[in-house]
C-alpha cells in the first residue's frame, strides 16, 4: 500500500515574520510522522507524534502556544480518529494537559468518544497523564496578545482568519503501509474566545474524520462555519469513486465559502496514498510527503 502523510499548521493571515517558524515547524512534524510510517509504524502513531511535535512548538495555536481566552486561560481542544474501526476520541476545554492529542487518543481507547474540561482532566490523571500547572501552558507571546486584546478587543470570529492573525491550529492525516488511515486535529481555539467556547476541531466530522474506505481529513479556520457544514465528513465522503483529493479539497472549501461564508483550509489523504489541500485564507502552513518523494515538501 502507498503511504502518505500531510500536516497543517493553521490557515489565516500568518504574518511574514511567522512564516518560517510555521513552515519549519510543519516540516519537522511531517518528518517525525513519516519516520514512524517508514519504520512500519501505524497511521495513528504517526498522526499523534506529528501533532505532539506541533503542540510543543509555540509557533502554533495548540498545546503550548495556544491563544488565551477572555479570562487569560488556555482552553484546548483535540480529536483523533482511526479509519480502520471508525473509533474516535476527543477532548475540549482542557487547561492542564500538555498534549491534548495524547489525551484524545486515550479517550478513543476508552468506552467514550468525548470528554470535556474537568472530567477530561480527571480521566487524564486516571490514565497516567501528569497534569501540569495551567500557568505553564501560557506562552509569553500569547500573554502579550491577551493584554493587547484587553485594550483592543479583536474582531468577531470570522474576521480573525483574515489579517492580521498569528497562531495556527494543527492537524495531520496519515496512511500507513497496511492501508490504515488516521487523522487528528489540535487547537487552542480562537483568540480571546469566550470561556467555554468550543469550535470545530474536537467535533468528529467537523474538524476531523477518517475512514479507511475513503480517506481522512483535518480542517482549520473559522470553527463556527466549519461546524455548520460538517466539513471533514463532507470532504471524506466526496472522496468516493477515487476522486482526486486535490479537487475534493477545493470543492470542500468552495462549499464552506458558498454555503456559510466560511474561511479556512483542509488537508486530505485518500486510501490510495494521495494527498490534497485547499484554503481560502491568505496563507496556510502545510507539509506533506507521499511514497516516491525523497523529502518533505513544506509551504506557508
Ligand atoms: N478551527 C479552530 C477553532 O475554531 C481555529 C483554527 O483552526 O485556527 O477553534
Amino acid at each position: 500500500m502507498a503511504m502518505a502523510l500531510i500536516v497543517h499548521g493553521g490557515a489565516g493571515e500568518i504574518p511574514d515574520a511567522a512564516v518560517a517558524p510555521h513552515r519549519e515547524g510543519a516540516r519537522r512534524a511531517a518528518q517525525i510522522g513519516w519516520k514512524i510510517l517508514r519504520e512500519g509504524g501505524c497511521a495513528l502513531d504517526a498522526v499523534q507524534a506529528a501533532i505532539v511535535a506541533m503542540e510543543d512548538d509555540s509557533a502554533f495555536d495548540a498545546g503550548f502556544g495556544s491563544y488565551l481566552n477572555r479570562d487569560g486561560q488556555v482552553e484546548m481542544d483535540a480529536s483523533i480518529m482511526d479509519g480502520r474501526t471508525l473509533d474516535a476520541g476527543a477532548v475540549a476545554g482542557v487547561q492542564r494537559v500538555q498534549n491534548p492529542i495524547v489525551l484524545a487518543r486515550r479517550v478513543m481507547e476508552s468506552e467514550h468518544t468525548f470528554l470535556i474540561a474537568r472530567g477530561a482532566e480527571r480521566f487524564a490523571e486516571e490514565s497516567g497523564i501528569t497534569l501540569v500547572d495551567p500557568a505553564r501552558m501560557r506562552a509569553p507571546a500569547q500573554i502579550a496578545i491577551w493584554h493587547e486584546c484587553l485594550v483592543h478587543p479583536p474582531a468577531p470570529q470570522r474576521a480573525q482568519f483574515v489579517p492580521p492573525r498569528g497562531g495556527g491550529t494543527v492537524g495531520c492525516v496519515a496512511v500507513d503501509r497496511n492501508g490504515n488511515l488516521a487523522a487528528g486535529t489540535s487547537t487552542g481555539g480562537t483568540k480571546f474566545k469566550r470561556a467555554g467556547r468550543v469550535g470545530d476541531s474536537p467535533l468528529i466530522g467537523c474538524g476531523v474524520y477518517a475512514d479507511n474506505a475513503l480517506g481522512g481529513a483535518s480542517a482549520t479556520g473559522w470553527g463556527e462555519a466549519i461546524t455548520r457544514v460538517v466539513l471533514s465528513k463532507f470532504a471524506v465522503d466526496a472522496l468516493a469513486h477515487a476522486r482526486d483529493p486535490r479537487e475534493v479539497a477545493r470543492a470542500a472549501i468552495e462549499h464552506l465559502a458558498r454555503r456559510v461564508g466560511g474561511v479556512g483550509g483542509i488537508i486530505l489523504a485518500d486510501r490510495l496514498g494521495r494527498v490534497g489541500f485547499s484554503f481560502n485564507t491568505p496563507r496556510m502552513a502545510l507539509a506533506y510527503i507521499v511514497e516516491g518523494m525523497d523529502e518533505v515538501s513544506a509551504n506557508c
